[in-house]
């Protein structure tokens, strides 16, 4: 933009220069000498005039002694060529308004063949960047960082192990591309990072080039999306001929949903230059066969949004979450900033962990920075506690304080309302066993619970459908009976949903309706009901036989929901203790949940640093 803005200033310099020298040419004779036109005629009875050119209005002089002079015609006077004559006066005169109308054609037209010009000169800039990408205008801000540039690795990624994990064999890959070639080995060509800001999804990028020793290039979503449509597909273009220039390499593109969002979506509002510059990406994922070298990792934090397009296998098809750490995480991530700066001894990371529910890698680095400058400022050596303690305080209370930081009120609902559906999880016949649970917010939940393994939808029995919906009521169930029921919260909606939308396959294609019998009473493509209600032509159920539904529905989920609420009355002391669990470990595995079950002392987790934990 600045680029195009510059552009722009320079040509209007031109055009004004160009019509002040046009101006000036029209102000002819300016260095003439201004004389009146009595003192014109007495030079001429006087026979000093050698030659006169004669114009509209006025007239030039040339003396004998060579002389310049000017003079203005008052009236017209019918005598004067006589009177030149008389005095051997030379006459000439020009063709008539010859700079007049020179300089008006010239304004008229001006400010057309200037603008012609100024669209030439960008198609040529467009146009020569899909070719040589020798200017400026179009390029991609793109930063390149050689394999010695970066000195960062999986040491300083803390507090995200499985994300380093599912990345770290891509680290043999770019050290040695053609091992895995020789085996047909296929390795990813795209990686989508997912997770909030400031998680480190940039970071654990970089440590992947800094470990393999490749080069590094990075770019933002957002700089591909221009006003002219076609620089951002040229820019995308350029990136990927950089990095064949530079393979092995990794391309990172942050805040990709900003060119990768859903193409013809409504909130999109069908920009193309988006479209022409995601249709670019795609076509260069493609074009290149993955043994080039090159791996493109992505992220973003909006993988709802994405184009579908960009998920198929071949491109983005890899997918590692990268979540805001748990409390563990955070006392890592804590420990790796802390290397930077002097810390006194009574500074324990894990007691700063517990009191930063929420935060990310960021907010963390941002903290341990802000408390070295809290002691700087006080002139101290070393950082304390209490410098720690005021740089949180500031972070969570002041301006800075983000949505996702939680308060212990939020975690506390959330390790109930988790704990919940582990309890009915683990007590419900033929479910799948919960193996971590955790109260860590991601993407639009606050806590997640894990299921192993995630089975196939089509091949489920009745019995196992009717655990899960079990299961799902758990959670919405738990802060009722903790909180009451007019404190329960909107958290469960989704639980809510894949609950109804359970229930209503069961009975609608399933054929798990005792009343309804095994038919279909659905659209096979859309799963969308043919009311008699609505106005489609194709709708083959009645008033009736909807209600039915809703009633077969009704009593399907009533049955499990109270299924689910004895159970957990039944279990409230275990309800509790794995609520005070998730308090203190924010996370906890399937060990720790055997233990809860079995109404034993809670395991610490491994890696667990319990003398740390006597606050
Ligand atoms: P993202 O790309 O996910 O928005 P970044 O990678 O840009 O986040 O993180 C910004 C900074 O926060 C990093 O440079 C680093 O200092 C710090 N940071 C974030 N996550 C971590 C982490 N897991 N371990 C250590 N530092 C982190
Ligand atoms: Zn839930």
């Amino acid at each position: 933009m600045s680029d195009i803005a510059k552009n722009f200033i320079f040509w209007l310099v031109v055009l004004i220069l160009f019509i002040f020298i046009m101006y000036g040419m029209n102000m002819h004779n300016m260095n003439n000498q201004n004389i009146d036109y009595t003192t014109f005629l007495s030079a001429v009875n006087k026979h000093e005039v050698q030659k006169v050119c004669i114009d509209e209005n006025y007239i030039n002089i040339i003396k004998k002694d060579h002389s310049k002079y000017i003079t203005y015609i008052p009236l017209y006077d019918s005598k004067l060529l006589n009177r030149l004559l008389a005095n051997d006066v030379i006459i000439s005169s020009n063709p008539p308004q010859k700079h007049s109308i020179m300089f008006s054609v010239f304004v008229s037209w001006f400010p057309t063949v200037l603008l012609i010009g100024l669209w030439l000169y960008f198609m040529y800039q467009v146009k020569n960047n899909h070719n040589h990408n020798s200017t400026s205008f179009g390029k991609s801000k793109t930063y390149i960082f050689s394999k010695d540039q970066i000195n960062i690795t999986f040491n300083d990624v803390a507090g995200c192990d499985e994300a380093k994990e599912e990345v770290s064999e891509l680290v043999e890959y770019l050290k040695e591309p053609k091992k895995f070639q020789k085996l047909g080995g296929k390795i990813p060509k795209g990686i989508l990072m997912i997770g909030p800001p400031g998680t480190g999804k940039t970071l654990l990028a970089k440590a992947i080039a800094g470990e393999a020793k490749v080069s590094f290039l990075t770019m933002s979503g957002s700089d591909f999306v221009e006003m002219f449509v076609g620089v951002g597909a040229s820019r995308v273009r350029d990136v990927f001929k950089h990095a064949r220039k530079s393979a092995p390499c990794i391309i990172f593109i942050d805040e990709i949903d900003a060119v990768g969002r859903q193409r013809g979506s409504i909130t999109s509002g069908g920009n193309d230059e988006r479209e022409q510059t995601l249709n670019q990406m795609l076509v260069e994922m493609d074009g290149f066969k993955g043994n080039e070298g090159i791996i493109l990792i992505a992220a973003t934090n909006r993988p709802d949004v994405l184009d579908s397009a960009l998920l198929r296998p071949g491109r983005f098809d890899r997918q590692v979450i990268v979540p805001l750490p748990d409390i563990r995480g955070r006392e890592k991530i804590l420990e790796v900033h802390m290397k930077n700066i002097p810390i006194a001894s009574d500074v324990n990371p894990m007691v700063i962990a517990r009191g930063t529910p929420g935060f990310s890698g960021a907010d963390l680095s941002n903290l341990v920075n802000e408390s070295a400058l809290y002691a700087a400022r006080l002139n101290k050596n070393l950082v304390s506690m209490l410098d720690f303690e005021k740089a949180k305080d500031r972070m969570m209370i002041g301006s800075e304080r983000r949505s996702m930081i939680m308060t212990e009120i939020q975690k506390e609902f959330t390790a109930y309302h988790e704990s919940g559906h582990v309890i009915v999880g683990r007590l419900v016949p033929e479910h799948d066993p919960a193996h971590k649970v955790t109260i860590v917010p991601r993407g639009r939940a606050l806590g997640v619970t894990f299921f192993l393994p995630e089975s196939d939808i089509l091949s489920i029995s009745r019995q196992k459908l009717e655990s899960q919906i079990s299961t799902l009521y758990g959670g919405r169930l738990a802060e009722e009976i903790i909180y009451g029921s007019k404190k329960v919260s909107t958290g469960a909606m989704n639980d809510i949903k894949i609950a109804t939308n359970l229930a209503r396959n069961m009975i609608t294609q399933w054929g798990f309706s005792d009343k309804l019998g095994p038919l279909l009473y659905t659209d096979d493509e859309n799963n969308q009901l043919f009311l008699n209600h609505t106005v489609s032509k194709s709708s083959y159920i009645s008033n009736e036989t909807a209600r039915i539904i809703d009633e077969e529905m009704k009593v399907l989920i009533d049955k499990n929901y109270n299924r689910a609420k004895k159970l957990l009355n039944s279990n409230l002391d275990i309800l509790h203790a794995m609520k005070d669990a998730l308090m203190k470990y924010e996370t906890i595995d399937s060990v720790q949940i055997d233990d809860l079950m079995n109404r034993k002392k809670v395991r610490d987790p491994a890696g667990w640093n319990n003398h740390n934990h006597q606050n």
